[in-house]
């Protein structure tokens, strides 16, 4: 039996479409199926941005399909939703972005004080205590799976920190996987996540108001779900159905894309995207993308176009991502197997971090040019990069208990 309905409050509107249905005085647990199985644990979250409904839409669909019919459950989903009033308010956050909060100065100053808290600081407080009971309440294998939508069109996406245990959990979606967000983005849930040795990736469906974004989040979810072993291998028809839809979007589309660029938005200075933009659509450097104020923001670089921003919250215009060939992904994984990462040190210009557990401080001066790129084919992320130094960190982290 499963544990827990769907409560009264998840039973939409019949006479809305579904994608519009109902987000008024939304419950944070959508559904949460086959706790007592012992198996793995997927923690879903949907809407951390208000704006983003289509997570929330696709988790009820899956968390209904589940409850109506466990077959083939081994495990435990646990599904939430994001910014409850920004979703119910159809805007991206209040007071400030509830996926850049995650930071550990802000999390221990929202543990330390239960006043003044910011609406997105008392969510934030909220959800983390949930993921985390979540996860140290599983037996085994537990991760966390993060759904999107994006103001510009184009196919989805699957966006991940380059670990292994994430390649496990997201190379089954067939959509472009961008690798290389967590560097440019701070306070992300996933980042959060990874820190704490958790695997987690996320997945943007398509346009905030698309009705086949609600669709693509419901498909990504059900390939989730089985390739983290919370539904057994082939036992749901759901899932072969999601791997097809997802295919349809991914045709001629690359598997593995990394971020050259991010287009930052300052505050009080409009910026204003040219019209037609899509993800994965190519541009050539110099093309004019967009305008900031008055001042004309051209490509830095040829690449494809990710991301760009037709909304008046968010504080990045667009990136540029290109292609990673499946040779250098091989490589890494072999890097990483044989764990080359504890002779890195042997690299001009490059030793041990002397506080930092793990870490690595690069001499920029001494060292290549191509330092950080060795860094992450073994594993690592960007922290710090200044003119003379660059600290790299481990992506992949043990889970702390
Ligand atoms: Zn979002």
């Amino acid at each position: 039996m499963p544990d827990a309905l769907p409560d009264a409050t998840d039973v939409q509107d019949a006479a809305l479409p579904e994608h519009r249905a109902s987000l008024a005085n939304l419950q944070r647990v959508i559904g949460d199926v086959g706790g007592h199985l012992g198996g793995p644990t997927l923690i879903c979250v949907g809407g951390l941005h208000g704006n983003e409904p289509s997570g929330v839409h696709g988790l009820r669909r899956v968390v209904r399909a589940l409850v109506e019919n466990p077959h083939g459950l081994q495990g435990r989903m646990l599904a939430l939703s994001g910014n409850r009033a920004a979703l119910e308010a159809d805007q991206r956050y209040f007071e400030h972005d509830l996926n850049r909060a995650w930071t550990p100065q802000r999390l221990a100053l929202v543990h330390a004080r239960d006043d003044a808290l910011s609406y997105e600081d008392a969510e934030l407080r909220d959800l983390e205590a949930l993921i985390g009971q979540a996860v140290d309440a599983a037996p085994g294998y537990a991760a966390v799976f993060d759904l999107h939508s994006t103001s510009g069109g184009g196919p989805p996406f699957v966006t991940m920190d380059d670990t292994l245990s994430n390649r496990a959990l997201a190379f089954q979606i067939p959509a472009p996987h961008v690798l290389g967000l967590e560097e440019e983005l701070a306070g992300t849930m996933l980042g959060y996540w990874i820190e704490r040795g958790v695997p987690a990736v996320g997945f943007e469906s398509g346009q905030h108001s698309d009705p086949g974004s609600v669709d693509r989040a419901e498909a990504a979810v059900w390939i989730t779900l089985e390739s983290s072993g919370v539904l057994a291998s082939g036992a749901r028809s759901e899932v072969a159905a999601a791997r097809d839809l997802l295919n349809t979007t991914a045709a001629g589309l690359p598997k593995v894309v990394e971020v050259r660029y991010r287009e930052p938005v300052h505050l009080g200075v409009p910026f204003r995207m040219r019209p037609g933009y899509v993800s994965f659509q190519s541009v050539r450097r110099g093309d004019q993308l967009a305008t900031n104020g008055t001042d004309a923001i051209t490509a830095p670089e040829s690449g494809l176009i990710l991301m760009p921003l037709y909304q008046t919250q968010g504080e990045d215009g667009f990136f540029i991502v290109r292609p990673v060939r499946s040779f250098w992904l091989r490589i890494s994984a072999m890097l990483r197997h044989l764990r080359m990462d504890r002779i890195a040190h042997w690299l001009p210009g490059v030793k041990r971090h002397p506080e930092l557990e793990g870490a690595f401080l690069v001499n920029r001066k001494r060292a290549r040019a191509f330092a950080l790129e060795i860094f992450h084919l073994l594993g690592f992320r960007k922290r710090v990069m200044s003119k003379e130094t660059l600290v790299v960190t481990p992506r992949e982290r043990r889970r702390r208990r």
